[in-house]
C-alpha cells in the first residue's frame, strides 16, 4: 500500500459504544456505534476523516484556496470550511439554493469558519462550480477542488484506514450499518475491508440513489481507491452492498422515519442524529431489524457520520419540535 499524506486534525480513534437502551427497545438487539460525529473539526462528522488527505493533498499542490459544492445545509461544506480555516487557506463553497435571511445550522457555521458563499441556482450547481472555480484561477487564489461529498479516491480512502481502525477495536461487527451518499465512505470502507482483512458486511442505506445507481458509483470509486493506495483489488456494482428502500421524500425531507429514529436515539441513548444523513439510514436499520432482515444475534455496528448541526436548521427544527403527540410514531414500532 502506497503512502499519502495526510494531515491530523481529527480525533481518532472515535470510540465505539454500546446502543443498550435501543437493543431493548428492540428485543434485544447486539448494537453498537461508532462515534465519525466525534471526528473534533468544527462539530465534526465523516468528512473530516477524508479533509486529513484531500486537504493534504491540496497543501501538496500549493494551493490557497479550497473550492467545493453541496446543498445549503451541507456537512460536507460547513467541515471543508472548518478544515480551510485550521491551516489557513481561503475556502469558496458553492451552495445550490437560495441565501437564508437568517443562516442556521450548518450555514451558521460556514459564515463563522469565513468562507465565501457562491449561490447556485438548483440545477446550475455544476455550471457555477465551474465558474467560480475559474473566477477564482483568473484571480490567482490558487484554488484546489474537493468534490461533491469529498468522495475523490484521495477522500474516500480515509475510510480505508478506517476499518483498519475499527479492526484495531476489536468489535468485529458482523454488519456495519451507515448512510450512503456520495459513495466516498463505503468505497474506502469495501477498501479497508478486502485490504485488513474484515468479513463481515458493509450495508449502505442509501440517501438519495437508486441502489444500482450507488452501487455502480461505489464500485467505481472503490476500484479507483485501492489503484490511488496501489492495492491490488478491483470491485464490482454486485459486491456493493446498499438497501434504497428509505428515499422517502427525497434528499432533505424529514419523514417519519427520520423523526422516528432521531427520537428514539435521543430519548433511550442521549444520541443525536441527523434530519437528512443518519436519521434516514438508523430509521433504515431499525426498520430492518424489526422485520428480521437483520438477525438479532448478529453484531451490528451503526457507523455515525455526523449532521447534528443540522438539527438547528431552521427548516428542520421548526419540524422536529412538535412534542408527544402528532405523527411522530416511529414506523417500525407497531
Ligand atoms: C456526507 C455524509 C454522509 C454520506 O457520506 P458519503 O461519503 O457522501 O457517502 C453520511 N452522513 C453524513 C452526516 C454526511 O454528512
Amino acid at each position: 500500500m502506497r503512502k499519502i499524506p495526510q494531515l491530523r486534525f481529527a480525533h481518532l480513534p472515535t470510540r465505539i459504544e454500546p446502543l443498550p437502551g435501543i437493543g431493548a427497545a428492540l428485543g434485544g438487539a447486539r448494537l453498537w456505534v461508532k462515534r465519525d460525529d466525534q471526528t473534533g473539526l468544527g462539530m465534526g462528522g465523516n468528512k473530516t476523516r477524508k479533509l486529513e488527505f484531500l486537504v493534504a493533498e491540496a497543501q501538496a499542490n500549493g494551493a490557497k484556496t479550497l473550492i467545493t459544492a453541496g446543498a445549503v445545509q451541507s456537512n460536507h461544506c460547513r467541515q471543508t470550511a472548518a478544515a480551510a480555516a485550521r491551516v489557513g487557506l481561503d475556502c469558496i463553497l458553492v451552495l445550490a439554493g437560495e441565501p437564508e435571511a437568517q443562516p442556521s445550522g450548518n450555514l451558521l457555521l460556514d459564515h463563522l469558519f469565513g468562507a465565501e458563499i457562491a449561490w447556485a441556482a438548483p440545477g446550475s450547481r455544476d455550471q457555477t462550480l465551474k465558474e467560480t472555480f475559474q473566477a477564482a484561477w483568473d484571480a490567482g487564489k490558487r484554488p484546489y477542488l474537493i468534490p461533491y461529498g469529498g468522495s475523490s479516491p484521495t477522500g474516500a480512502a480515509a475510510y480505508a484506514f478506517a476499518v483498519q481502525e475499527l479492526l484495531a477495536q476489536e468489535l468485529w461487527p458482523d454488519v456495519i450499518v451507515f448512510a450512503s451518499s456520495s459513495g466516498g465512505t463505503q468505497a474506502g470502507m469495501v477498501v479497508g475491508a478486502r485490504h485488513f482483512g474484515y468479513k463481515g458486511r458493509i450495508l449502505g442505506i442509501s440517501i438519495d440513489e437508486r441502489a444500482a445507481v450507488l452501487q455502480e458509483r461505489v464500485a467505481h470509486l472503490a476500484t479507483a481507491t485501492a489503484d490511488f493506495l496501489d492495492i491490488q483489488a478491483g470491485f464490482t456494482p454486485d459486491e456493493i452492498e446498499v438497501v434504497d428502500d428509505y428515499l422517502g421524500g427525497g434528499y432533505g425531507v424529514l419523514g417519519n422515519l427520520e423523526r422516528g429514529a432521531i427520537e428514539l436515539f435521543a430519548r433511550k441513548e442521549g444520541l443525536l442524529l441527523d434530519p437528512v444523513y443518519t436519521g434516514r439510514a438508523a430509521g433504515g436499520m431499525l426498520d430492518l431489524i424489526r422485520q428480521g432482515i437483520l438477525s438479532p444475534d448478529e453484531k451490528i455496528l451503526f457507523w455515525h457520520t455526523g449532521g447534528a448541526p443540522a438539527l438547528f436548521a431552521g427548516r428542520y427544527s421548526n419540524q422536529l419540535d412538535r412534542g408527544e403527540s402528532g405523527d411522530t410514531q416511529p414506523v417500525w414500532i407497531s
